[in-house]
């Protein structure tokens, strides 16, 4: 009797819980820029406390930098873009720069791409060796070249001669992603297989980096930089320095970063479809990106994720994978970075 009466007591609360009015929605916060640190989640980052505070940290460092290009007179989208890229290719922490993944062979081969709406210029950069930062030289590429892509020892070179940076290869050595190779290396041999670094393989976690930023003027621009996929062929290119694929840029709908199997998102023309989406089914930004990564194919553990900003400030910063690193910055300044969390 005394269980019926509680049954009861619970099914009127919850009755009138559900009656009450809920709170006012919060209206969406509006960004100014809105970065990824690449999909998927390394197991050492759910176990290290300390580990993911840096992660969070070096994010958040990445954000106030394109947020203070931002604020610079006459600071473009392309500014807080290229500023905050170069805060994450310079951390160990993201298969970017400094802590790209190495290629089959030992190597790392690095690919960039930079993208702005407003006259659709773009710059990008793939297979680079000894360029401490890949996005510097896809801007340069889109400033300087006449040209959009260019690969390998040729990319170096132009580099060099606008001035950037060079490095020996070793720059890029780290030992969190040399055990990675190996790792890699001896699943593939076990397996017999292409190993990672091939679609439908088993890769949890990319470690991309890529910004979308809108400046004062109204102007977009996206960039993507990458290390690539851990075990990668020698001469493998992946969505990131591929303009439509990795990154897109245009004023009339937004600018787009990707990380994921580069191979599915070149084939699905990603960044380009979210735009065309909003172009030409008058999607919502979130709507768009939303239905973009649905529509792709998706392995056990996920295909990837990508970020989205639109003229008015609102965003989408979604994935498929366990987590994503990721943040956005307000006008105002206002910070939020997220790993896994919703
Ligand atoms: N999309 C990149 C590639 O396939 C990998 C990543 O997102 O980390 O090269």
């Amino acid at each position: 009797m005394n269980r019926l009466r509680w049954v009861l007591a619970l099914g009127v609360a919850l009755t009138i819980a559900a009656a009450l009015p809920s709170e006012p929605a919060r209206a969406p916060e509006k960004a100014v820029l809105v970065i990824h640190g690449g999909a998927g989640i390394e197991d050492d980052v759910k176990t290290t406390p300390d580990l993911e505070k840096r992660y969070r940290a070096d994010l958040e460092k990445a954000l106030r930098a394109g947020h203070a290009a931002l604020q610079k007179d006459g600071g473009t989208s392309l500014d807080a873009v290229e500023a905050a890229i170069r805060v994450l290719e310079d951390s160990t922490l993201f298969n970017a720069g400094r802590g790209a993944v190495f290629t089959r062979e030992g190597r790392n081969e690095l690919d960039a791409s930079i993208m702005e709406g407003k006259n659709k210029r773009a710059g990008a950069v793939a297979g680079v060796t000894r360029t401490r930062s890949p996005i510097a030289a896809a801007r340069a590429v889109m400033e300087k070249s006449g040209h959009v892509l260019m690969v390998g020892d040729g990319a170096d070179r132009f580099a060099r001669s606008q001035g950037l940076p060079e490095v020996s290869p070793l720059y890029f050595w780290t030992e969190r992603r040399w055990k990675e190779l190996l790792e890699a290396k001896k699943e593939a041999e076990k397996s017999k297989s292409e190993g990672t670094g091939a679609a439908g393989s088993p890769q949890k976690h990319f470690g991309t980096v890529g910004a979308a930023a809108l400046d004062r003027a109204g102007n977009l621009a996206a960039g993507t930089s990458t290390g690539g996929l851990t075990y990668k062929r020698s001469g493998r290119v992946g969505d990131s320095p591929i303009i439509g694929a990795g990154t897109y840029a245009d004023n009339e709908a937004c600018a787009v970063s990707c990380t994921g199997y580069g191979e599915v998102f070149i084939r699905h023309s990603v960044a380009h479809e979210v735009t065309a989406r909003m172009k030409y089914q008058k999607l919502s930004v979130r709507d768009a990106a939303d239905k973009v990564l649905q529509s792709l194919p998706k392995p056990k553990d996920g295909v990837g994720g990508l970020i989205a900003l639109d003229r008015e400030g609102n965003f989408a910063l979604t994935y498929n994978t366990d987590g994503m690193f990721r943040g956005f910055i307000t006008a105002d300044g206002t910070v939020h970075v997220a790993i896994w969390e919703k």
